[in-house]
């Protein structure tokens, strides 16, 4: 059956497009989360048109075939590992972009890159916002997939709030479109929210309508130093409920100093935590910076130069490769409502000494969405186990604060059984409804979450 399924495949796709080779196909086994398990796909298909999207789902559901979309593979949640005798679809071909300036929207193929996309809209003086830190090497589908977030979100919103409409290609081959161009529209149910964030589970997108906006203004950043990440914590709290900064990302001690190891910025060793504004208005700035006071800050200082302030936040945005050469990372993702974030970075501590496991955190505090990274030795058993189980401590924590097991970086396979603790089995239930609606023979992206 796979090789007639391999062949079927062959006559159906142009020239390059199937690829069985093994040594190419190992390069499409794993994203960026080296723990999640990674099985041996059947074919990757690199799809390079729509029709290639639909020929390859209507053979793999002929077949009963899974498919695994996959975008540049930086996940973090195991979404785009791949499964054992599955075609995983890579959309890297799909590089095609059209920018309207006059309706400011940019309608994308998933394949470019989330940098790429921003370049072009600049080219026109327009903004494409959502800015994960991995903003240069993923791809615009695979944020799509997991309503990727990012620095900027705090003020301008992650990117669902930036979708128009979606092409679609459903499990058995049909392609649909869902919303469209306008920036009002209420006509039946909004189906393009629901595949954003799906994670390939629901549809593989092959085209968006994107909202730009015009360049944002200059911003001012500011630093702010405390004593420990429960002071940055209040702070964070204080910030928010005075205004809306551009960015308002958090480093511990620990993170600070694994981005020094690489990359001195002539930060203080002695500090506890470090946070990072960016504003955009002088009287932003004086409220920032009394915010950061009043929670105590050893040291405050704002800068209004442009290449200061993107090299410190290049620095935040470094923090978990540079955190990853510590040993394995487990990257958590969870948010908590605002003013919960010092009692999740407390707790945090606690799990960290509890366990025995360094634990860096790292996040993007204005949302209230942190990334503790736990870092072990996988070469030790022990080390291991104590890791996981920190990692299952901090997503319980969250939960018990009223908040996410994650934030924006997906459920993958990482967090399947966290979802199901904060869903429930009523929620659970409809999610599945909803699967069995769009994918009644289970084959995208299956066993990932539900
Ligand atoms: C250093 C680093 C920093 C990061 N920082 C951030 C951050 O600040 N914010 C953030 O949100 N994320 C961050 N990420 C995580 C990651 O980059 C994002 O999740 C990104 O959106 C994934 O894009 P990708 O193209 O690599 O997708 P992939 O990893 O290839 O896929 C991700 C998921 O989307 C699905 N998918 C991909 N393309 C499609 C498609 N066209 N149709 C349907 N499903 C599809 C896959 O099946 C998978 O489930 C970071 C990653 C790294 C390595």
């Amino acid at each position: 059956m796979r090789t007639d399924a391999l062949q079927e495949l062959a006559e159906a796709l142009p020239e390059g497009a199937l690829v069985v080779d093994p040594d190419v196909v190992e390069g499409y086994r794993r994203d960026r989360a080296m723990t999640a398990p990674a099985g041996m796909p059947l074919a990757v298909v690199r799809a390079g048109s729509t029709a290639d999207v639909q020929a390859t789902l209507r053979v793999a559901s002929a077949h009963g075939i899974a498919v695994v979309p996959r975008g540049a593979g930086t996940g973090l949640s195991g979404g785009a590992s791949a499964l054992d005798g599955a075609i995983t679809l890579s959309t890297e071909r799909l590089r095609a972009i059209t920018i309207d300036p006059a309706a400011m929207v940019a309608v994308v193929q998933p394949g470019l890159l989330n940098a790429e996309v921003k370049a072009a809209a600049g080219e026109h003086g327009l903004w494409y916002p959502p800015d994960p830190s991995s903003f240069e090497i993923c791809s615009i589908g695979g944020n799509l997939a997991t309503n990727a977030g990012g620095l900027c979100c705090v003020k301008y919103g992650v990117t669902t709030d930036y979708v128009l409409g979606l092409e679609v290609v459903l499990a058995d081959g049909r392609a649909v479109r869902v919303g469209g161009r306008t920036v009002k529209d209420v006509a039946g149910y909004d189906l393009k929210r629901l595949f954003v964030g799906s994670e390939g589970t629901l549809g593989v997108i092959t085209e968006a309508t994107l909202r730009l906006r015009p360049l944002p203004a200059p911003v001012t950043t500011i630093v702010g130093t405390f004593d420990d990440v429960v002071a940055a914590g209040r702070a964070v709290t204080a910030v928010m409920a005075a205004l809306r900064p551009a960015a308002l990302e958090l480093m511990d001690a620990a993170a600070v100093a694994a981005v020094e190891a690489v990359r001195p910025m002539g930060l203080e060793p002695g500090i506890g935590a470090l946070l990072l504004a960016q504003v955009e208005t002088a009287p932003e700035a004086a409220l920032v910076e009394a915010a950061f006071g009043g929670a105590g800050a050893t040291y405050v200082a704002a800068s209004d130069d442009a290449e200061e302030g993107e090299m410190l936040m290049g620095a935040r945005r470094m923090a978990i490769p540079c955190v990853e050469r510590l040993g394995t990372v487990l990257i958590e993702d969870v948010g908590v409502p605002l003013p919960r974030i010092p009692e999740l970075v407390a707790s945090v501590a606690e799990t960290a000494v509890r366990h025995d496991t360094a634990i860096p955190v790292i996040g993007h505090a204005g949302d209230g969405n942190l990334h503790p990274l736990v870092c072990f030795d996988a070469a030790d058993p022990d080390a291991t186990a104590r890791a996981e189980a920190a990692f299952d401590e901090i997503m319980g924590t969250a939960l018990a604060l009223g908040g996410t097991v994650t934030g924006e970086h997906g459920v993958g396979s990482l967090k399947a059984r966290h979802l199901r603790a904060q869903l429930g089995p009523d929620v659970l239930d409809l999610m599945r409804s909803v699967k069995a609606a769009l994918d009644p023979a289970g084959i995208l992206n299956p066993g990932k979450w539900l």
